[in-house]
């Protein structure tokens, strides 16, 4: 049992000052009763809680900490970068680095701008394909989530679905009608829908790898088909990889799946766990951006010095590129291997775990990505997804919480492993959910 006596009478005064004690809704631990503990250090593979428990952490802060927490390289370049200034409103020279690594790890990208965070990312990339394409209309996908800007707010996954609202109030129907909202996977309902709004769409925003709901993988040839279908109609194709870029590959899913979209979006990773959100893609659709082009997007803090340091140590750490020169190709494959090793090993425990218990568990992986959902069928889509048996997955959550596992409180969440999870750290998961399993 984690002790929660500092955590509780945190809560409490949260609650009467901040809504519903959190400034993230899914941190509030709505989607598995009971209350958040509140934590006041990370390091490597575990968070210390305010009342001095220490959990093997799997959500990594919602996924930057691919390095694990507080990693040393990561903390003295912000450290250093501090030193000269938290902020200054003009060019400097680490936005110029950045940049050249994105674009040297993703080749898609031939422009990239900085922006804040995922939620921003996306919503600019939005407004650049509608100006490019001079069109109103995209396509998302059930159970997709893009962050928390209107038109992207439709049938949205994550905390959204968590809490049972993935039609937001608040967002004019005038806006959300201009979003299609498709299964994912289907590529019946995809041609369908080109062929009912003919050269209407501007673009199609997807998660490659749908991360906002649990975990599942596009099916083969899905991903191939949704680039032939957009490069002939003319439509933006926009890869959301917020959680996937950097993480699946050095170059993310794209890389993965060897599939080259117009955009890109990202964030997570690149900021090193600093606020930060990015995208990018083809030159001449970047350069309808503001100053050069008629659309506008703009940010006080973008490209802030402390997150590009934290970013750019983060990058550099992962595939050991330097200056924009993937030089050391065989350190890169290094800590991808590791992250498939552990999440092959973690995979195969859980498996067994949920067998010898005669749970009905269909376990997705994807790298350091993975979600095991309480059903015995396989999880393709969002209405797959909410087949998962979901009081199980509470009683389970709370059971490795005790356990000192710390998985992401919902079904609905993919969780992440880092380069700083050890053979034993996935020994002592393997352990726990054997017990726990064994009293569901
Ligand atoms: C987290 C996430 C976002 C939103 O990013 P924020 O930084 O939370 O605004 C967007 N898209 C995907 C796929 C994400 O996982």
């Amino acid at each position: 049992m984690i002790s929660r006596t500092k955590s509780e009478a945190l809560f409490a005064e949260a609650l009467q000052h901040i809504p519903g004690g959190v400034n993230s809704p899914v941190r509030a631990f709505r989607g598995v009763g009971g209350q958040p503990f509140f934590v006041n250090a990370a390091k490597g593979s575990r968070v210390t809680t305010v009342d001095g428990d220490e959990l093997i952490d799997y959500v990594g802060t919602w996924g930057p900490a691919i390095l694990g927490h507080a990693h040393p390289k990561i903390i003295n370049a912000v450290k250093a970068a501090a030193d000269h200034g938290t902020s200054f409103g003009i060019p400097n020279p680490f936005e110029v680095t950045m940049a050249k690594l994105i674009k040297q790890l993703v080749p898609s990208v031939a422009k990239v701008r900085m922006c804040n965070s995922g939620t921003e990312a996306c919503m600019s990339a939005i407004r650049l394909a509608r100006g490019f394409t001079r069109r109103d209309k995209i396509i998302k996908f059930d159970g997709c989530y893009h962050g928390h800007a209107d038109c992207l707010l439709v049938k949205a996954g994550s905390g959204a679905l968590t809490f049972g609202n993935p039609d937001s109030a608040g967002v004019p129907a005038d806006t959300a009608k201009h979003t299609l909202v498709l299964p994912y996977n289907d590529v019946d309902a995809l041609k369908a829908c080109f062929a009912a709004n003919p050269g209407e769409i501007a673009a199609v925003i997807i998660e490659p790898v749908p991360g906002n709901a649990g975990l599942y993988l596009p099916r083969p040839g899905y991903l191939e088909f949704l680039r032939q279908i957009t490069a002939e109609q003319g439509t933006v194709l926009i890869f959301d990889e917020v959680m996937t870029g950097f993480r699946l590959a050095p170059g993310g899913a794209q890389e993965r799946f060897g599939i080259r979209p117009d955009l890109s979006t990202f964030g997570k990773i690149i900021g090193g766990g600093l606020p930060v959100g990015a995208f990018g893609g083809r030159g001449d659709i970047m350069d309808c951006l503001a100053p050069l082009g008629p659309v506008y997007q703009a940010g006080t803090l973008s490209g802030n010095p402390l997150a590009m340091a934290a970013g750019i140590a983060a990058l550099e750490e992962l595939t050991n590129a330097e200056c924009g020169m993937r030089n050391a190709e065989s350190k890169a494959a290094n800590a991808y291997t590791r992250l498939e090793h552990l999440g092959a090993t973690l995979e195969a425990g859980l498996r067994d775990a949920a067998k010898s218990a005669g749970i009905p568990v269909t376990f997705n992986r994807c790298g350091s990505m993975f979600c095991g959902y309480f059903t015995s069928e396989p999880v393709w889509n969002l209405a797959d997804a909410m087949k998962a048996d979901r009081e199980r997955f509470k009683k389970y959550f709370h059971g490795m919480l005790a356990e000192g596992v710390y998985l992401a409180p919902s079904q609905f969440e993919a969780g992440f492993l880092s380069t700083a999870h050890s053979e034993a750290d996935i020994e002592q998961t393997v352990r726990a959910a054997a017990k726990v399993m064994g009293t569901l």
